[in-house]
């Protein structure tokens, strides 16, 4: 790589020497006139030209007067002049002398960077070239542009009360090592990507006000194969001289997953960066007073090493927001954006359950754009309801082209789906029905969560087969086939079901008995005899064809509804909650009753 830059630099060092034309300055004067000059730069006695086409050229000139006066004493007039880039640049002595070595200084000091490069490959010691020096970022708090507290931080209350631990030893060490008290050295944040787990740490850091250096699992392993070891002694060692201070090592699955098993095979590298983590933790003594913070998505796959006492022993798990806390990260998000008055956040909570911190932070960003888009100052309701569409479903689709068939055959699929759960005890109210196609899909349905359910019992999660199959009654009975539309929905119910028989024994046949196990060493297993395997299958396909006969018959029975809201469909392309339910009313469809 840097060879390939050396040469191409040298390379174009050479052309541009070729094309160097020596005008006298007559000549220069005759192609001002025509127009023909881009820039002048006068140093000193060395006037550099560059023309229209790219050509460089070069005169001395008598030092006496100033370039300018002579040009205009020749002839040029000052509105010539003002179409040219004109620069004097009159650097003397050192500067000057330094500006003229660069050229050659360059492709030396490139060279000396490649030898230090090759050296390095070849083994040679890491003290000596630093290459080991690790890319950690440190955020200092006294940078208050960049200080993050944990009121940035919405919601995570739980979270936030066991990380205050951690603050106050940072702040006042002194009080918890003079009782002897032992502050846990590692604490590692797990949960759903963008559930705040960086945010967290970096606010713990706020909140004590020490510096915070991040790097990032994957760095370790990155480019530089053999140095992960040397950086990570590397970041501890600064750490430790700018302690109190927090290290945190963000995607540790990266380098800590467990030894010999999975994928990777035996990754040399990655398990001596992982010793050494494990080496520089067991070295901490309390009063080095560095608290070490890691995250990831996959704590099922990490080395049993790193969560033994002494090392990462603390586990916090990050959830995802609730309707509460998904209003007040909303809120959190607005505070330096433009909205107009009549902004109902909780509105906005209550479309988006199952969505993270990064998901909401970008639906206020959308709406921003929307906004600014649209020629408004003020971010509107509107634009929050367009962008969650949007960060859900992906773009609108305007210019695909449907043929009528498609579209009275996604009509039905999704008033399917709508209809049914609308009648189900155990639904979400449905939010709209549209056929605007985004993303993947050619037109949906969605739905308002008024509650966040933690569980769900057997019936709820029924209702949930029974609402997935909606789409795929409605093609059979409308059409009388099956389209591949439902693809994904049956993989959703199948996969509900499943858990349903093998996780939460919620069938009676196959008995209160969990079949699928994480262990620690393997991972999943699934280890039973055949014919429980048979049975687990009956049980299965039991389940879903008890929910597609309650579809089918709940769909039959208010057929003259769906008709209608297709109808209403076609027209209108999207229904919101209101209308539709008002339509259904119309049609004495038992909302919510069950049937
Ligand atoms: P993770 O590290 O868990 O993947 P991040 O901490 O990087 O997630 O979160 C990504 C972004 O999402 C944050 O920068 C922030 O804007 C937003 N965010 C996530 N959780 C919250 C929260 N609880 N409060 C406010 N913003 C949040
Ligand atoms: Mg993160
Ligand atoms: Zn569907």
């Amino acid at each position: 790589m840097f060879l390939f830059y050396g040469l191409s630099y040298l390379y174009g060092g050479y052309q541009e020497n070729k094309k160097i034309i020596k005008p006298s300055q007559t000549e220069l004067v005759k192609s001002i006139g025509e127009g023909k000059v881009t820039s002048i730069e006068v140093r000193g006695s060395d006037v550099f030209i560059e023309y229209k086409n790219k050509t460089k050229g070069y005169l001395k000139k008598e030092t006496a007067s100033t370039f300018e006066e002579v040009l205009i004493n020749l002839g040029v007039n000052k509105a010539q002049l003002q179409g040219i880039d004109f620069r004097v640049n009159d650097e003397k002595g050192f500067k000057a002398f330094f500006k003229k070595i660069l050229p050659f200084l360059f492709p030396v000091l490139l060279l000396i960077i490649m030898l230090l490069f090759l050296s390095r490959q070849g083994g040679m010691g890491s003290q000596l070239f630093n290459f080991g020096r690790s890319r950690a970022r440190m955020i200092d708090p006294n940078d208050k542009s960049n200080r993050i507290t944990f009121a940035d931080v919405a919601g995570l209350q739980e979270e936030k009360e066991e990380l205050r631990e951690f603050v106050d030893f940072l702040k006042y060490p002194q009080k918890f090592l003079a009782i002897g008290a032992k502050v846990p050295k590692g604490v590692l944040l797990t949960g759903n990507p963008g559930t705040g787990k960086t945010l967290l740490a970096r606010a713990v850091a706020g909140e004590a006000n020490v510096p915070f250096f991040s790097i990032s699992g994957s760095e370790f392993v990155e480019m530089f194969v053999g140095v992960g070891a040397s950086r990570v002694r590397d970041l501890f060692q600064t750490a430790k001289r700018t302690a109190p201070a927090i290290i945190f090592i963000d995607e540790i699955d990266a380098i800590g997953r467990h030894r010999g098993g999975g994928t990777g095979g035996g990754n040399d590298e990655r398990e001596q960066t992982l010793n050494q983590i494990l080496v520089e933790m067991d070295g901490f003594e309390p009063s080095s007073k560095v608290i070490i913070i890691a995250a990831t998505n996959r704590s099922d796959v990490l080395d049993a090493a790193l969560l033994r006492p002494g090392r990462f022993d603390r586990k916090i798990l990050v959830d995802l927001p609730d309707l509460k806390e998904r209003e007040a990260i909303l809120a959190v998000h607005i505070r330096n954006k433009q909205m107009a008055d009549k902004i109902d956040l909780s509105v906005v909570a209550r479309r988006t359950a199952g969505s993270s911190g990064a998901e909401l932070s970008s639906i206020i960003n959308e709406a921003a754009i929307f906004a600014v888009r649209a020629g408004r100052e003020k971010i509107m309701q509107d634009d929050l309801l367009s962008a969650i569409d949007k960060v859900y479903m992906g773009p609108e689709k305007k210019s695909r082209i449907y043929t009528e068939e498609d579209k009275r055959l996604v009509a039905y699929h999704e008033v399917g789906h709508a209809l049914i759960s609308s009648i189900l005890k155990y639904s979400d109210p449905v939010q709209k029905i549209t056929l605007i196609p985004r993303g993947m899909a050619g037109g949906y349905t969605m739905f308002a969560s008024e509650t966040d359910k933690k569980f769900k019992n057997k019936e709820q999660l029924f209702d949930e087969l029974v609402a997935y199959l909606g789409g795929y009654v409605a093609e059979r009975v409308v059409f009388g086939t099956v389209s591949t539309g439902p693809r994904s929905d049956l993989t959703q119910a199948t996969s509900i079901a499943h858990s349903m028989v093998t996780e939460y024994g919620m069938s009676d046949a196959v008995g209160p008995i969990t079949l699928r196990r994480m262990n620690r060493l393997n991972g999943l297993v699934e280890k039973h005899s055949v014919q429980t395997e048979v049975l687990i299958d009956q049980e299965v396909k039991k389940l879903l064809q008890l929910a597609l006969a309650r579809a089918e018959k709940l769909f039959r029975k208010y057929r003259k509804a769906a008709d209608a809201l297709v109808r209403e469909l076609f027209t209108i392309e999207t229904i919101e909650r209101e209308a539709y339910e008002t339509l259904l009313r119309k049609f004495k469809v038992p909302i919510g009753k069950g049937g």
